[in-house]
């Protein structure tokens, strides 16, 4: 059992069930981003019996934490990913190998400031994944041009 998961879960008064830490684990060990599935089918191993509405479960309780997010791909699947960067910022995510990388950007001081002016709204949050391919994939594609 990973202590700093234990930590998470504890200091967000979430119940640290063998579960929680088994899908935190499979996340945490893979660097792109999985289905419900996916991890089901991983998390059938150890806990034979577990169905996938368990799991569908557990997965919005964590990300409704903010302790995985969500990723949601334009074929409409939905996917999580465990991320250790607890600062605030947003996911390049890669649509064909998966791979998720962190952007350290994010406008948000500007969009306040625009729905203040333009809409005299105020932000209290904001998603924002940024979709596209990779180096590694353009990369690839490159070459199988070049041929
Ligand atoms: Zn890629
Ligand atoms: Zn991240
Ligand atoms: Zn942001």
């Amino acid at each position: 059992m990973n202590t700093d998961f234990s930590t998470i879960l504890r200091s967000l008064n979430l119940k640290i069930t063998p579960k929680r830490i088994a899908i935190l684990d499979i996340l945490m060990n893979e660097s792109s981003y999985l289905s419900p599935e996916e991890i089901w089918t991983r998390m059938k191993k150890q806990f034979r019996s577990v169905g996938l509405p368990t799991i569908y479960r557990n997965l919005e309780e964590l990300s409704e934490r903010n302790i995985i997010s969500k990723v949601t791909h334009p074929n409409r699947q939905l996917y999580y990913y465990f991320c250790a960067n607890r600062s605030h910022h947003h996911h390049f995510v890669c649509l064909s190998c998966r791979n998720v990388e962190d952007i350290n950007f994010c406008a948000l001081d500007e969009l306040r400031r625009e729905v203040k002016r333009k809409h005299n709204g105020k932000v209290i949050s904001h998603i924002l994944q940024v979709n596209g391919y990779c180096r590694n994939c353009l990369n690839k594609e490159g070459k199988d041009n070049e041929i």
